[in-house]
């Protein structure tokens, strides 16, 4: 049998030579590959049985055509895709993206991320990601409503209760859920629970919306309190201003912490009174525009273009709540010099690997992205209870099984830690209890 070292090596050199130019799911893997150095060494099985060579191949990948028709009556084609990648715990989980960066080599990237999340909820979920180079910005409602036709008339072929459930992601909000559940019930003609983060009115849960960016500061919270320290006057920094940054900004700014800014993909706003809510939603959630137009209505606050990285303020948590690599090794740098105790990612991957290697070099906290941001697919497999039970949940009972999973995230992540005395590394922690969970799930069933 190949010693711990020489298997990873070879892994590695299978997935660069089968997949070159998949570069994001390669960092991934390997950051996932390096952590699980310990627990091979501890349970030689991992390696006899080759279960990571399993784990890190898709069980299946489908790519379709997208054609629908714009408002100028131009025929328009895209590409979709969902990576159904491990079902070892349960049925495959995991949301659509709609952005024109979309290509398989962030599909797959999101969809292992998700198998180790899936899998550190505790709850009965596997691991999928989809979604398509489709770009919603500046599309009617009814050019997003027949791209969702057109999409779900071929995903539906791969999808059910007890299959694929999907949710949504960057670009997939309640109205694209909408329209793609309305296709699934005209094409099947039964009303089931194949998407999560479905309307009120038709079978989704309360606390979903909030889930994400509740769960990250739930898992903040843990994070900081395991410190003896707590949130209670914290200077903070959110990117973004989508689902998970609007929700993790309230229940900041709850708990007691000044979130001073907050960004989209243009440029970002920094108000040193602390960011208000209420503006931030009407602007993105009612009118659906830039984040800019709060420093036309807050007479606080500043836009400066570019990344809220940037911006040389003294503040003491970073929450990356936009997208994946948006903080690079030299922006590490600056959180570090910053101040900044705690890094949490709300966003998937958010933080390059180097960054990511200056957070744990300065000694600075950081909760990765598969355990900080797990609450939006946790509250997704309570709405697929809700749904089999044909029941629904109170806000209370779904944000209360929220904080303890978010909180017993945390813990698994330090138990895992101490376990293999790793220390304050809690991405380590979050790999090998994530991963641990489903690889025995995967040797049970045998070679499948
Ligand atoms: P939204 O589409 O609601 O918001 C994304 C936000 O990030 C927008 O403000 C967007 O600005 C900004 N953004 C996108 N690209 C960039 C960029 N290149 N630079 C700076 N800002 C950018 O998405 P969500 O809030 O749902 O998702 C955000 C992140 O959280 C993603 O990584 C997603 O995978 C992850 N996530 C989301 C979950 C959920 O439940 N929603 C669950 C778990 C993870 P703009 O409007 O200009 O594009």
């Amino acid at each position: 049998m190949a010693d711990v070292e020489t298997y990873l090596k070879g892994l590695k050199e299978t997935i660069i030579r089968r997949d070159p130019n998949q570069t994001e799911f390669q960092e991934a893997v390997f950051a996932v590959l390096d952590s699980l150095k310990p627990v091979l060494e501890k349970h030689p099985e991992y390696v006899k049985t080759n279960v990571l060579g399993s784990l890190v191949e898709p069980e299946r990948v489908i790519q379709f055509r997208v054609p629908w028709q714009d408002d100028e009556g131009n025929y328009q084609v895209n590409r979709g895709f969902r990576v159904q990648f491990n079902s070892a715990i349960g049925p495959y989980k995991g949301g659509l993206r709609l952005h024109p960066s979309v290509n398989l080599s962030i599909v797959k990237f999101l969809g292992f991320e998700q198998i180790l999340k899936n899998s550190l909820t505790g709850l009965p979920i596997g691991g999928g990601k989809g979604g398509s180079d489709f770009n919603p910005k500046g599309k009617s409602d009814l050019e997003i409503m027949r791209f969702c036709q057109s999409f779900m008339t071929e995903l539906q072929k791969y999808i059910g209760p007890d299959m694929d459930v999907p949710a949504g992601d960057i670009g997939v909000g309640g109205r694209e859920i909408g329209y793609l559940y309305g296709q699934y019930k005209r094409l099947n003609g039964s009303q089931r629970g194949i998407l999560t983060g479905k309307g009120l009115e038709y079978g989704g849960s309360l606390a979903r919306t909030e889930a994400t960016g509740f769960g990250l500061i739930y898992y903040l919270d843990a994070l900081v309190k395991g410190k003896n320290d707590s949130l209670k006057d914290k200077i903070v920094k959110i990117s973004g201003a989508g689902n998970v940054a609007i929700y993790a900004l309230k229940k900041a700014q709850e708990d007691g912490a000044k979130v001073v800014t907050v960004s989209d993909s243009n440029g970002y706003v920094y108000d040193p009174n602390g960011i208000d809510l209420e503006t931030v939603k009407q602007i993105k959630e009612v009118e659906r525009g830039r984040i800019k137009e709060y420093a036309d209505r807050i007479s606080t606050a500043k836009y400066f273009e570019g990344s809220v990285w940037d911006l040389d303020i003294k503040y003491d948590i970073a929450l990356p709540c936009a997208t994946q690599n948006e903080i690079d090794e030299e922006q590490a740098q600056l959180i570090v010099k910053s101040g900044v105790k705690y890094v949490a990612e709300g966003a998937n991957m958010p933080s390059t690997s180097k960054a990511i290697a200056v957070y744990k070099a300065n000694k600075v906290i950081y909760g990765p992205a598969k355990a900080a941001n797990a609450g939006g697919v946790a509250v997704s497999a309570l709405e697929m209870s809700q749904n089999s039970e044909r029941l629904s949940w109170t806000f209370e009972d779904v944000d209360d099984q929220l904080q303890a999973i978010m909180k017993n995230i945390y813990d698994i992540s330090e138990a895992a830690n101490k376990e293999y005395d790793l220390g304050d590394d809690l991405q380590a922690g979050a790999n090998i209890a994530g991963f641990e969970k489903v690889a025995k799930a995967m040797l049970a069933q045998g070679i499948v």
